[in-house]
């Protein structure tokens, strides 16, 4: 990925030095999905191409980017652990969030719906607190939409590639548009309707509806990933690093490697299948609309 083309955010908050803040005991993070939905997206209408809002060919219309890498502005490879690699990770991250921020702002624009309101990244490492409670890095890459920040443990890249076999600095910028997709869903009052619908039912439907949360999340993901790659800023292998992450992270290979059997009723993310499927619907299509996993009769 040409990551280092993208514009850097500034809704970066770096607690990655700071040590960490202890989980209050019994505290725990309601993650993102966990929330929940219904869609509104379908009720959306795209007057126009988003395109138009951000260029077309080549990186974002207001800050035209050097083809060519600068010097300390990597491309390519992913921010991996060594030297000053959490300033690498630190200028990754805030490059990805920096390039949903310019997608969205213009889908939003283009759907003529409110401003696009940017999300906080919250990078951290051990454990950190969140407007939804405390959280260790077990609890994984989370939105918070009580106070709408993404939180990320920068270690999480180093498991991705280890524990989930996705390496790639697409595969992490996945990871990072899924919980920013959140965020959309939260700044579109997805989330507010998942919740109400979520307290109504029994912890079988509840995750069932969950399911459609994160997938659609997914889809978001793909519709940043759809106009990353019109703008020629992704790199050969870069599709696939994402399919394997999206694959990775499904309940059912994660239920198989950590207590060696699926529980289907018990999944609320989606099977490998399903969160590669919608990713790469919103890949195709680019296209939110497309991304209404709720209208689904099976998602
Ligand atoms: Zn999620």
């Amino acid at each position: 990925m040409r990551w280092g083309d993208m514009r850097r955010s500034d809704n970066v908050d770096d607690r990655q030095g700071a040590g960490g803040a202890r989980p209050s005991p019994g505290g725990g993070v309601r993650l993102s999905g966990i929330g929940i939905v219904i869609a509104v997206i379908a009720a959306l209408v795209f007057g126009v191409d988003p395109m138009q809002f951000l260029g077309s060919g080549g990186p974002a219309v207001q800050a035209p980017a050097p083809r060519t890498p600068a010097p300390g502005a990597p491309s390519g490879g992913a921010p991996s652990a060594g030297t000053a690699a959490t300033d690498v990770r630190k200028d990754f991250a805030s490059r990805v969030v920096g390039d949903t921020e310019d997608v969205w702002s213009a889908l939003f624009q283009a759907m003529g719906v409110d401003r696009y309101p940017p999300t906080t990244l919250t990078l951290y490492r051990g454990s950190v607190r969140s407007g939804c409670g405390g959280a260790t890095s077990a609890a994984g890459p989370f939105y918070c939409p009580a106070d709408a920040r993404v939180y990320l443990d920068t270690s999480f890249f180093d498991e991705l590639a280890r524990r989930f076999g996705a390496p790639g600095d697409f595969a992490q910028a996945y990871v990072i548009a899924h919980e920013v997709g959140h965020h959309v869903q939260n700044a579109l009052g997805t989330m507010r309707m998942f919740d109400r619908e979520a307290q109504r039912l029994d912890e079988r439907r509840r995750n069932a509806l969950s399911i459609r949360l994160e997938l659609q999340a997914d889809c978001y993901a793909g519709v940043w990933g759809h106009f990353a790659q019109r703008r020629n800023l992704l790199e050969p292998g870069d599709l696939e690093e994402g399919l394997r992450a999206a694959s990775a992270v499904g309940d059912d290979p994660i239920m198989k490697r950590t207590q060696g059997y699926v529980v289907p009723d018990a999944m609320n993310h989606g099977t490998a299948e399903q969160r590669m499927r919608w990713f790469k619907v919103g890949l195709a299509s680019g296209d939110p609309r497309k991304c209404d996993t709720f209208a689904a009769a099976q998602p």
